[in-house]
């Protein structure tokens, strides 16, 4: 049987979805469960292997030739292990292998979920035809990815691009990650969200106090929300210059909840870039919203196997 085809896993803090993609990143078999994210180890990866079940019963599993997971982080790709931060069963959690013997023993490919997605945006996204570029998720959390030189940027353990936790104020509120002003400490949803509320903002009749609700806030002109997604602008701005500087990006890709805001965050976003992007060679930066929508992991993930796969073949192996 002709192997045109590669199993996908995107591994979350709420779902675990599995597909088997073709090579131009079309799903065609799709399987999905809940993640027992508060679950022992073996209870979360007992949903993995019914989410691989599925696929491996569908008649075009044959056809699969190699297998990549993108999942939340951090990640060892070079051990093969998961830590992810909302699932706490998992930690140096042996995923690769448990996934390989799961799946038939074919190759496995491990990446952050940060990384997955810019692997989708960079194939069939707004990154596309870029040879260097960031793309960043902005939700819940603040993760990203690099294309540097027209490949994927994984780095050695499979987190590089991980800018939420750049610090971009220096004596800044302390962060979960350890550290201070990390840009996801100022920029992410929830942090959007209580700036509001602490600045005197109050929601309306439902009381929803997501960002989604405090980006509506600001496009009907409520002064507080504005300000509040200006303050995400800016720490975003910083650490896309940042990036940009240290390794000549020309575009930064905006996805995730809060990347769905448009304007209230785009137009002061591209105003702060304008502020602190300033050499000569990467005043050139644009900035623009993600294109993949909720299959961007697994198509990053897809795209994941089928790069290990050229580099096995062109390795001789
Ligand atoms: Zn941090």
């Amino acid at each position: 049987m002709h192997t045109d085809l590669v199993a996908a896993l995107d591994i979350g803090g709420t779902k675990i979805a599995g597909a088997l993609v073709d090579g131009h990143g079309k799903i065609l078999v799709r399987a999905q469960r809940p993640t027992p994210s508060q679950d022992d180890g073996d209870t979360v990866m007992r949903a993995v292997e019914e989410v691989l079940a599925e696929l491996t019963a569908s008649p075009s599993w044959s056809r699969a030739s190699a297998l990549g997971i993108g999942s939340a982080g951090p990640v060892d790709a070079s051990a093969g292990t998961v830590s992810p931060v909302n699932v706490p069963g998992w930690r140096d959690f042996p995923l690769v292998e448990r996934v390989r013997a799961a799946a038939g023993d074919l190759p496995v490919e491990l990446i952050g979920d940060g990384v997955a997605i810019t692997a989708a945006e960079h194939w069939q996204g707004a990154a596309r035809g870029h040879a260097n570029a960031l793309c960043m998720v902005v939700s819940t959390g603040v993760g990203g990815g690099l294309v540097l030189n027209g490949q994927l940027h994984p780095g050695p353990t499979g987190n590089a691009g991980h800018i939420g936790h750049i610090s971009v104020d220096l004596d800044g509120d302390a962060c979960p990650c350890g550290s201070r002003g990390c840009v996801e400490r100022i920029a992410s949803g929830p942090n959007i969200a209580r700036r509001a509320v602490e600045g005197g903002w109050r929601p309306g009749p439902d009381g929803d106090v997501s960002a989604a609700a405090v980006a509506a806030a600001a496009r009907a002109g409520d002064p507080i929300a504005v300000a509040s997604f200006e303050r995400a602008a800016q720490a975003l701005a910083a650490g896309i210059a940042a990036t940009a500087t240290l390794v000549e990006i020309d575009i930064a890709v905006i996805g995730g909840g809060v990347g769905k805001a448009g304007d209230v965050l785009f137009t002061p976003l591209r105003k702060a870039l304008s502020d602190y992007a300033t050499l000569s060679f990467v005043q050139r930066l644009t900035v623009t919203p993600a294109q993949m929508g909720t299959d961007a992991g697994l198509v990053g993930a897809a795209a994941a196997a089928l790069a290990g796969q050229a580099s096995a073949t062109s390795a001789g192996v």
